[in-house]
């Protein structure tokens, strides 16, 4: 049976490094903060948003959500993100996506700098994470990913990784972040032919296509490792999420497996606070 490569775990031990970081910070007068930018009360947003104050007030991260009506216009929006762009206590931000149609999303994405940018964004942010510059934050979740396979000893160098799923938010930085690693790293998406053979052939796959337990046991082989990034609504289980891998159907044949819950999706938020703390320390140091 497959080893389950438990998020806890992980997120246990970043959050002991990071509380110690805050402490230091703290003990210099400095207070990291994080600004979460809101438009509207879309309930998956108050979910991630009530998951966020939680594991910041554990790590010592200031918080503050900054909340707009759903019609809001562009002229005022793009105001109130400058005013919180340029607040010299907020180091790192978070804009809540998709906003509303009546919005011009790119340009108020653009409007966040570049150096608070801690969840890629902007397309500065996305430039400098595809062109390896360390001053650009890679998205949180592919990050979470990436954490998950060094905590558990996971090497990639030299391994073949399939990245299941080409987002800007997930896919393609979990690509570049793998071949940073020197992985040899193929990205699928809906038009890939022979699409469970080429994932199969993988020894790492990262699934994240956002369709429920897509991935079963035709898409696996022995001792693959497998990263689960899907979280979705469980068709068969109302109310409860499930991830884009069936577990039930691939645990007995690969290797290790993150699970859903449990797996990549608290690691997630721990990796916002550390963005939130690096950027910091960067603006204040
Ligand atoms: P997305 O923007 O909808 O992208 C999905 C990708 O999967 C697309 O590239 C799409 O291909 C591909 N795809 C969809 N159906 C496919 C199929 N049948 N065969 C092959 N490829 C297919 O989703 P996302 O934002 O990247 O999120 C992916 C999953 O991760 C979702 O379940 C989401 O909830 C989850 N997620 C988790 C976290 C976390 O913290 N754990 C954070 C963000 C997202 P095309 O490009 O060809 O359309």
């Amino acid at each position: 049976m497959a080893e389950k490569l438990k998020g806890k775990e992980v997120s246990a031990s970043l959050r002991e490094e990071l509380t110690k970081k805050v402490e230091e910070l703290k003990g210099k007068g400095i207070t990291p903060k994080l600004g979460v930018i809101r438009v509207g009360a879309r309930p998956d947003d108050l979910y991630y948003e009530g998951g966020i104050k939680k594991t910041c007030g554990g790590i010592g991260v200031d918080f503050e959500v900054f909340e707009y009506p759903e019609d809001v216009d562009q002229d005022s929006f793009e105001k109130a993100v400058k005013d919180v762009a340029n607040n010299k206590d907020i180091h790192g931000i978070l804009l809540f996506s998709p906003l509303p149609g009546s919005l011009d999303e790119p340009i108020i994405r653009d409007l966040i700098p570049v150096e608070k940018d801690v969840d890629c964004l902007t397309v500065g942010g996305a430039g400098k994470v595809f062109a390896d510059d360390p001053e650009g934050f890679p998205p949180c979740t592919p990050t979470a990913c990436m954490e998950m396979l060094k905590f558990f000893n996971i090497p990639l160098e030299g391994k073949k990784a399939v990245v299941l799923g080409r987002s800007m938010v997930v896919g393609k930085p979990m690509a570049m972040l793998l071949l940073r690693e020197n992985a040899t790293v193929t990205i699928c998406h809906s038009r890939t032919k022979d699409l469970p053979q080429v994932c199969a052939d993988a020894d790492i796959l990262v699934a994240a296509v956002g369709r429920p337990r897509m991935v079963d046991k035709n898409y696996v082989s022995a001792g693959q490792i497998v990263i689960d990034v899907g979280i979705n609504e469980d068709p068969d289980n109302p109310g409860k999420f499930c991830g884009d891998v069936n577990t039930a159907d691939v645990e007995g044949v690969v290797g290790q497996i993150s699970p859903v819950p449990g797996g990549v999706g608290g690691v997630t938020t721990v990796i916002l606070c550390k963005h939130t703390i690096l950027a910091c320390e960067k603006q204040t140091t």
